[in-house]
């Protein structure tokens, strides 16, 4: 949890106006405002580039941020919990499930379950911490309409809870367009406090910065602009302890003759982003391969799985 003593109302040089501003877009959390690049806090809070630099550095003297011994971030990451995927092949491939403080991303073609993936783990996040959830809420960011509250309730009940309940505990907004999915996740602070979140979904992370921005010169804004959003999401999952799990699309490289063609979108800016990244892609007989792609402390490796009405088993 992000520390409660300090508001922003506290600091120096945050007068009543630019106050105001912040807590109207919801980004009122002094840690995460301590993170922010004066140049994002300045488009953010409409102000100039100097003042957000001395608002930001007025809240880091008080929260006493910088250097963390070695011991400090143990301590952290003692906190990092996980939550079953309902596979546990797919489990162990994880180091024991979807992570706090990190970001999982999934990418493959059509209908290879990372949408699937989404609901399963929307509804396991709420089961009890001895059957692998953690007893929160969850954000759904829903980009490409394809959100499906009926999955939701198959998948709930299948794991033994109450569908109702599990329903009022997904709070799912559809993002528009990519300003209005970046504006999503800076308001994203006061719901997952209020809503006690311990994970959010963004399905998928990619789809409308694809179309938003096309054509050559318009690849640098676009990066620029995805990855200021991924630096948001790994504060908000640090900052409060929860989950992030995005999917993402994937495109066709010609100039592969052999070996898989299939590319991840977002180029290096998604790549370095995500803790974690699992490849999904089509088995034998209905079944589903998931490939560790990249990971900190994980070896790379293979999980077999399966999609059915009940949600995601092992193959
Ligand atoms: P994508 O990777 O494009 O997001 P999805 O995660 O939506 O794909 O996966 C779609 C697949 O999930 C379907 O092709 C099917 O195999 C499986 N699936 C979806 N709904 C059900 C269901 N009710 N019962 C069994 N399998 C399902
Ligand atoms: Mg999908």
């Amino acid at each position: 949890m992000a520390k409660k003593e300090l508001t922003i109302d506290d600091i120096p040089g945050v007068g009543e106006k630019i106050g105001e501003k912040l807590k109207n877009i919801g980004y009122t959390d002094p840690m995460v405002i301590a993170v922010t690049a004066p140049s994002e806090l300045a488009a953010i809070a409409e102000i100039g580039e100097g003042q957000a630099a001395k608002i930001i550095s007025s809240i880091r003297e008080k929260l006493d941020i910088g250097f963390e011994t070695a011991d400090k971030i143990l301590e952290r990451r003692t906190s990092v919990s996980k939550i079953t995927t309902g596979s546990s092949n797919l489990d162990t491939l994880l180091g024991g499930g979807v992570e706090t403080q990190a970001i999982t991303e999934a990418y493959g073609q059509f209908g290879s379950g990372k949408s699937q993936l989404g609901f399963e783990l929307s509804c396991a996040v709420q089961l009890p911490k001895d059957k692998g959830g953690l007893e929160g809420a969850c954000l759904f960011i829903d980009t490409e309409h394809t959100f499906r509250p009926e999955r939701i309730v198959q998948i709930a009940k299948s794991l033994g809870l109450d569908p109702e309940k599990v329903l009022k505990n997904i709070h799912v907004a559809r993002a528009y367009n990519s300003e209005h999915q970046i504006l999503l996740i800076d308001k994203a602070p006061e719901v997952i406090e209020e809503k006690s979140i311990k994970l959010i979904v963004i399905d998928s992370i990619t789809s409308h910065f694809r179309s938003d921005f096309v054509g050559r010169g318009e690849l640098a804004p676009r990066q620029q602009k995805l990855n200021r959003h991924l630096h948001q999401l790994q504060r908000l999952a640090d900052a409060y302890n929860v989950a992030v799990y995005i999917t993402n699309q994937v495109m066709f490289d010609p100039s592969i003759m052999f070996g898989d063609p299939v590319r991840a979108i977002g180029g290096a800016v998604l790549g370095h982003a995500s803790t974690y990244r699992l490849y999904l892609r089509k088995g034998k007989e209905g079944t589903r391969i998931a490939k560790m792609i990249d990971a900190p402390n994980i070896a790379e490796g293979e999980a077999v799985f399966r999609l059915t009405e009940d949600g995601i088993k092992d193959a």
